[in-house]
């Protein structure tokens, strides 16, 4: 069913950048035998699922959207595609997104432009924009996607559908090919709260591979939809409804508020005084460490190689001039100008403390409420080409995301109502691994 979709739809959406249908026809033969046999056992059984193409799969290519993987085909699986086939679900193929990541409209992608399935003339968002995009066209029921400054929520925005960007160190990054590492984490988009808890459950834990995953119990977080929010606290920041949010997403947030209000819930406005350093934070420290996690494409190792070089320096610059796109190239150079020795101290250092500080803030929230709650992103999807020229316009478009991932913290985007016909999203942001409280509060308000 989802090839038959994707053959009717994706000639217009573009979500998919590589389909594996024959071995996901083998797959779902050996499952329907099992089915006879009456062995399905796992929730997930059979369930079709896209995954974001910098996720690495065994056998199955792997381009992060980059020229400079073009043929790229890993030699193992991801830790999550492992747990996926655990679950025996159906792989359906990869996922466009923005180069390496990098981006808020899939426009950065070196092969196509992903359209958003509610209006094709907009961006579907990014970096996540083809998982998000799949799940709201009905081509798969779930997809993954990684969230380094918004990746997973902002695309759930704007294409209307729920994605969750776990706590750091809850779902486990081996095989996640590094943007930043102190900030990516792989998460579920799916149509609904209860089908995103299920799939968190199936990809969580501990991983000897990833010494950043957390040893931390995974708790049931489908037996969390409970539907009751009585007497939940909610903290709605001031800075997250001021400049740049459209009248529409500020009444949205505030309607949203109502319905939970009506639940039991009670909310009261606070500050995350350091909000407005966040951009400039995060846009330092992830360039930094792009700058050295993008290192290992040389030409040598991985992908695409020059045909002209004159020597082996000449191989390395050209192999890198040719296969990295603008934008790659750009946060490359400015992540290695804020490392280097004279400027360190001057930025790196520096965003690391307003790093700290971010965390701080949502701390000293935490200590008084439940969750947080505001827009997902400023506005609804905006039209492709309409930010293309101009990054900082483009940047701005994570400003009420990527604090998140600076504390570390786990946010949700659920669908909250629309705009002229385009979805609008709400973020509910939790405590560190308290995952349960945001998908409670999600499935009150869903
Ligand atoms: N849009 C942000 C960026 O370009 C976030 C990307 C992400 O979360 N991967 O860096």
């Amino acid at each position: 069913e989802s090839y038959k979709r994707i053959a009717q739809v994706d000639g217009k959406v573009q979500a998919f950048l590589t389909l594996d249908e024959e071995k996901a026809r083998q797959t779902a033969n050996s499952l329907d035998e099992k089915l006879n046999a009456k062995h399905a056992s796992n929730l997930l059984f059979g369930m079709p699922i896209g995954i974001k193409d910098n996720i690495v799969t065994k056998g199955l290519r792997t381009t992060c959207a980059s020229k400079i993987l073009e043929n790229f085909n890993p030699i193992y699986d991801a830790t999550v595609v492992q747990k996926l086939q655990q679950q025996e679900t159906v792989t359906i193929g990869k996922l466009n997104m923005d180069e390496f990541a990098m981006g808020s409209s899939n426009e950065n992608s070196h092969y196509q432009k992903t359209r958003n399935p509610w209006d094709l003339d907009r961006v579907p968002g990014g970096s996540s924009g083809g998982s998000a995009a799949s799940v709201a066209a009905g081509e798969v029921l779930f997809s993954l996607g990684s969230d380094t400054g918004g990746s997973i929520r902002q695309p759930a925005a704007f294409c209307g559908v729920v994605g969750l960007k776990p706590t750091y160190g809850r779902v486990s990054r081996f095989g996640l090919v590094a943007f930043a590492s102190s900030l990516d984490q792989i998460g579920p988009i799916t149509r609904t709260v209860e089908d995103n808890a299920y799939l968190l459950q199936a990809i969580s834990g501990l991983d000897p591979m990833d010494s950043t995953s957390a040893n931390v119990d995974v708790p049931n977080f489908v037996s969390a939809l409970t539907g009751d929010v009585k007497g939940l606290k909610i903290a709605v920041p001031k800075e997250y409804l001021g400049e740049g949010v459209t009248e529409t997403v500020r009444h949205s947030v505030l309607d949203a508020l109502k319905v939970l209000e009506k639940q039991g819930a009670v909310w009261e406005e606070v500050s995350l005084p350091h909000s407005k350093y966040a951009l400039a934070a995060y846009y330092l420290l992830s360039s930094s460490e792009a700058s050295a996690n993008l290192a290992r494409f040389d030409g040598v190792r991985y992908g695409y190689r020059t045909p002209n070089a004159d020597n082996l320096l000449d191989l390395y610059k050209k192999s890198r001039a040719e296969g990295f796109g603008d934008e790659v190239k750009r946060r490359i150079m400015l992540g290695t100008f804020a490392l280097s020795s004279g400027y360190y101290d001057a930025y790196y250092k520096k965003a690391q403390q307003v790093r700290t500080l971010i965390k701080k803030d949502f701390e000293d929230v935490f200590e008084k409420y439940d969750v947080i709650i505001g827009p997902t992103t400023p506005t609804p999807a905006f039209k492709i080409g309409e930010n293309i020229d101009d990054p900082l316009t483009m940047y701005v478009n994570d400003i009420l995301t990527i604090p998140v991932n600076l504390a570390g913290v786990p946010g949700i985007s659920v669908p909250c109502g629309f705009d002229n016909g385009l979805p609008l999203g709400l973020q509910i942001i939790g405590k560190h691994f308290d995952e349960k409280t945001i998908y409670r509060v999600a499935h009150a308000f869903e």
